[in-house]
């Protein structure tokens, strides 16, 4: 129950024992199709450049940005978290302007804020933000921040890598340009790949850059040599095939139970740990109304040491939890509820155990009244 990987389905990883075939078998090539077709699912859109990138979220995030961004270029880059800094290292490593819109850490992305900023930089060419921050459990408007980029002549560049699968996330109905995921999170897949999509209108100028895009791996013309439809595919990387298995088994699992159900599950798992939750006492740096379901950061009772509560979660109860991190470290926990692991078992298990190793310690905590509190909201 940390912020990623999240517990791996056992139909996954058997997935991932199967044979190694070769990347360029007819067998493998249809499932690929398989896989781009249950990306657009999860993505909800018609996008026909969606596919997963061979290496982790971070490297979907430098698809996104080496592709679209070119030196000189302006790019507005919300901030609100951890993973906000890491658009701007990109923009600037393009040989781009970051122009930062700030929030505080745990509030979301002000979209008033960045109407400002485009209005004052109306030689922006693209706006990036966090749909789902990680460090902090904040979830952004992202339907009110595409539209924003697209009434004022901007690509968006949304990063969905927590959100994907736990969330609802909307491709086409928000009008995002480039998105990019992870596999490790809400997908409950292995780490290791990172699904991307991208609109016909970012394709459009990643086809007009005037210098080629600066990196050869993550280079989308090249990439579509193999992944593209319809072409002969031919050789550009060896394809993870096993981890593409399992891929492949994770979308297969998210399409059986719906996306609307996995929503709805995240949703009712949150809500039952944050009732047992605050009935202890402990309370969310996020504001309700703005909550991750899947990422839950709270704050860590009075006098009590973090670190030594997180171990004894892992050796006494064999259960992960998360650190705060950047300005949140030392301050917060992460308690995660993504994939196979939003269930009702373990946010049982973590508010029991929670409660045993506060109470040993003599934490500022309500006992006795987290369970029922969690059972309220399931019952
Ligand atoms: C985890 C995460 C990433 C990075 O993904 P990796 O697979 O670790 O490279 C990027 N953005 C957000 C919001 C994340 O939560």
């Amino acid at each position: 129950m940390g912020p990623g990987p999240s517990d791996v389905s056992p139909r996954v990883l058997e997935a991932l024992s199967r044979p190694t075939i070769g990347h360029l078998d007819p067998r493998f090539v249809e499932m690929m199709e398989e896989v781009k077709g249950m990306l657009q699912y999860a993505f909800q859109t018609k996008n026909a450049m969606t596919m997963p990138v061979s290496a982790p979220g971070s490297a979907g995030m430098e698809s996104c940005f080496a592709n679209l961004v070119e030196a000189g270029d302006k790019v507005i880059v919300c901030q609100n978290g951890v993973f906000g800094g890491r658009m701007k290292e990109n923009v600037i490593r393009c040989g781009a302007e970051a122009i930062m819109v700030e929030d505080e850490w745990g509030t979301v992305v002000d979209p008033a804020k960045v109407e400002e900023a485009l209005e004052a930089n109306p030689d922006a060419s693209i706006l990036a933000f966090v749909h789902a921050e990680t460090s902090t459990g904040a979830q952004s408007d992202a339907a009110t921040l595409c539209k924003l980029a697209q009434d004022h002549g901007c690509l968006s560049i949304v990063d969905a890598v927590t959100s994907l699968g736990g969330t609802p996330v909307k491709v086409d109905e928000w009008g995002a340009d480039a998105i990019y995921s992870g596999t490790q999170k809400c997908l409950s897949c292995v780490p290791g790949l990172s699904p991307v999509s991208f609109s016909d209108r970012a394709l459009e100028v990643i086809r007009n850059r005037k210098s080629p895009v600066q990196s050869w791996f993550l280079d989308l013309n090249l990439v579509m040599g193999y992944w593209g439809s319809g072409a002969q595919r031919t050789y550009h990387h060896t394809a993870p095939v096993n981890s593409l298995y399992a891929l492949h088994e994770s979308l297969r699992i998210l399409q059986e139970e719906g996306l609307e159900n996995a929503w709805a599950r995240h949703e009712k798992n949150h809500l039952a740990l944050k009732a047992g939750l605050e009935a202890m006492g402990i309370g969310f740096i996020v504001k309700e109304g703005d909550c991750l379901p899947q990422l839950n950061a709270v704050t860590v009772p009075e006098g009590v040491d973090e670190a030594a509560v997180r171990k004894a979660l892992l050796e006494d109860f064999n259960l992960e939890i998360g650190a705060g991190l950047g300005a949140l470290a030392g301050k917060v926990w992460r308690i995660g509820l993504m994939g196979h692991a939003s269930n009702q078992k373990n946010v049982m298990l973590c508010l029991s155990a929670l409660e045993a190793v506060l109470g040993q310690m003599k934490a500022p905590i309500t006992k006795g009244v987290a369970l029922d509190a969690a059972m309220a909201v399931y019952a």
